[in-house]
């Protein structure tokens, strides 16, 4: 289990994470009305600590509040705003290892009806140890029962924590059945992600992930993956993936902030690459935790320096 660490940021400032409380009356817990992003902190030896993708991780949470309706929240708040409240919070805790830091605009208006529009929001951030979520040694994982929620009931693009429970239903079910994770597919049968995180496949020697009108979430990791793959010469493809496409590929492997780069190994009890992590897969995983901690010179702007 992840550690939480003592110091949050909550509404305007700085306090206890014990104390970061909402009301059992608030939108956010009677409508799961809150939308967030989840961001990796990286620390390498002395070094500050480096936020990634900053910038993106704003645009992605602006996006999610713009879609549902939650309009008192982005007036108030900047991309330099929000950066600021990171190392602030990272800060507070005296951060020296790996972290997430959870970052939620809730909508904390007491007993609004069902609504959105010109309400109370507050901003909360905590921090937390960085524990993968899969088996970075090889992730198995069975096709979800449960279908991805399509852009016309509650849209995959933006990250709604009240959307969570589509997720919720279909990891579990995965679990109760053996599998590390589920793999959603959309209403017509094509795959969409994982529970929390994009799906990339190999064939050939080029990768292929769903497009990003596939119902799921723009995944800050995926477009960080399609940057590195295009900078290493890989033609990598965003369209329309068949389940089948999965069992035949040479390499499957999940992206996302807190599955990293897991490798797959199974697929619906068809074994993957041997049941070993693949050739491409494993070169762009050495090429993204570089880009991660901030150690590749072409992608030095994807970090932060949070000191
Ligand atoms: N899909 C879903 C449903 C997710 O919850 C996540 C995790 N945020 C991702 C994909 C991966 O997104 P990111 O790379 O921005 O972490």
């Amino acid at each position: 289990m992840a550690r939480v660490y003592p110091r949050a940021w909550f509404g305007d400032g700085i306090s206890a994470t014990a104390d970061a409380r909402l009301s059992i009356t608030s939108a956010a817990v009677l409508y799961g009305l809150s939308v967030y992003t989840v961001l990796p902190v990286t620390v390498s030896g002395e070094s500050v600590p480096m936020g990634f993708r900053l910038a993106e991780h704003y645009r992605r949470l602006v996006n999610s509040a713009r879609i549902i309706g939650i309009d008192t929240w982005e007036p108030a708040w900047s991309e330099e705003r929000f950066a600021a409240a990171v190392a602030a919070v990272v800060r507070a805790n005296e951060v020296a290892e790996d972290v997430f830091v959870r970052v939620s605009v809730h909508v904390d208006a007491e007993m609004p009806g069902t609504r959105s529009r010109g309400i109370s929001t507050c901003l909360s951030m905590f921090v937390s140890t960085a524990e993968p979520i899969l088996p970075l040694e090889g992730a198995r994982l069975k096709t979800s029962v449960w279908r991805r929620i399509p852009d016309f009931a509650i849209p995959s693009r933006a990250k709604v924590n009240g959307a969570y429970v589509n997720s919720v239903l279909a990891k579990q079910d995965a679990i109760d059945s053996g599998y590390d994770d589920c793999i959603f597919l959309d209403a017509a049968g094509h795959v969409c992600e994982l529970s929390a995180a994009n799906i990339f496949l190999v064939r050939g020697g080029e990768l292929v992930t769903p497009s990003t009108a596939q119902d799921l979430l723009e995944g800050i990791n995926r477009s960080t993956v399609l940057a590195i793959a295009r900078s290493m010469g890989v033609p990598a493809h965003e369209r329309e993936v068949d389940l089948t496409e999965l069992y035949i590929a040479d390499e499957v492997f999940a992206c996302g902030t807190s599955t990293y780069i897991a490798p797959v190994v199974e697929v619906d009890a068809r074994v993957v690459n041997g049941a070993s992590v693949g050739p491409l897969t494993a070169r762009l995983r050495q090429r993204y935790l570089a880009v991660l901690r901030g150690e590749d010179a072409e992608f030095s702007s994807f970090v932060t320096p949070l000191g």
